[in-house]
């Protein structure tokens, strides 16, 4: 059962519109779900009124569609306040129904990228000529121009995603090492990594060997920066505590007291995130 709506400045999810129902009983809701850290997401949800529904019940669909079924009088409020109980449910199904995003896709559905502690707006350019650097940053820093081929029209489709993905990892590289000795000098740390790579691993964010080398997922830069940070961190901590002692939790809490609530955004967003480029050739 449904009761109480007391919550009625709750943002994490808002009817934006109606859209047209191929059956006219039921009813289609445009919704904006508040993932968090996980940004916000536009689904159709299609709502469906049945005389024999006693509670109401949520499906989701697809990446970008609902299903929710309910009994005869429910009112728009308690559809709401029902989706908003269950947003990080609905972030859960969404990433396994999911299928996975090149590079590029993610990147013209979610455009923006972290160096430097900031977010940057992403865009793209095309060449005649492939370009000694593949990215560059503009507006003074605000965005970055990642290469996206070589193609006269200037329009960048889908052949585009090999280029993107090139650029990226480039991008990735340069920028992830910078942040890692920015932040192993703000801290003043004894033991700097002895060697930085950027890979593209399945699963993890980061590794550190007892050699003291860090290596990296290149995914880190489509992260809010903060989290980014966070899994830096959390591999300058494994220079000093090789394990995941309370040891190392103490001194990782030391380095970014938020590792906490970092820890979790980050959790939910991974496994979609793990899937972004997976099969990009290059
Ligand atoms: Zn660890």
């Amino acid at each position: 059962m449904i009761s109480g709506f007391s919550d009625r400045h709750s943002t994490r999810a808002a009817v934006v519109g109606l859209l047209p129902s191929p059956n006219p009983r039921h009813g289609c809701l445009k919704l904006r779900v508040d993932f968090g850290a996980g940004g916000a997401q536009m689904f159709d949800c299609q709502v469906r009124p049945r005389r024999d529904a006693r509670h109401l019940r949520l499906r989701v669909r697809s990446a970008d569609a609902l299903l929710l079924t309910c009994p005869l009088r429910t009112s728009r409020r308690q559809m709401i306040a029902f989706i908003e109980q269950h947003v990080d449910w609905i972030q859960t199904q969404v990433a396994t129904v999911s299928k996975p995003l090149s590079a590029l896709a993610w990147l013209r559905k979610n455009p923006s990228l972290n160096a430097h502690g900031k977010s940057l707006e992403v865009r793209f350019f095309t060449a005649a000529r492939r370009p000694e650097a593949r990215h560059r940053f503009v507006d003074e820093g605000r965005a970055i121009a990642l290469f996206a081929g070589v193609n006269a029209s200037a329009r960048v489709g889908p052949r585009e995603t090999v280029e993107v993905q090139r650029s990226l990892r480039e991008f990735a590289k340069e920028v992830l090492a910078a942040r890692v000795y920015f932040q192993a000098e703000r801290l003043d740390l004894e033991n700097m990594p002895t060697r930085i790579t950027v890979r593209d691993q399945r699963s993890r964010w980061g590794s550190c060997a007892s050699s003291g080398a860090l290596s990296l997922n290149w995914r880190l830069v489509l992260l809010p920066p903060e989290l980014a940070d966070y899994v830096i961190l959390h591999e300058l901590a494994h220079l000093r505590e090789l394990n995941h002692s309370s040891r190392f939790w103490a001194l990782l809490e030391r380095y970014d007291p938020q590792r906490k609530a970092h820890e979790g955004a980050l959790n939910a967003l991974s496994e979609r995130l793990m899937s972004v480029g997976r099969n990009d050739a290059g």
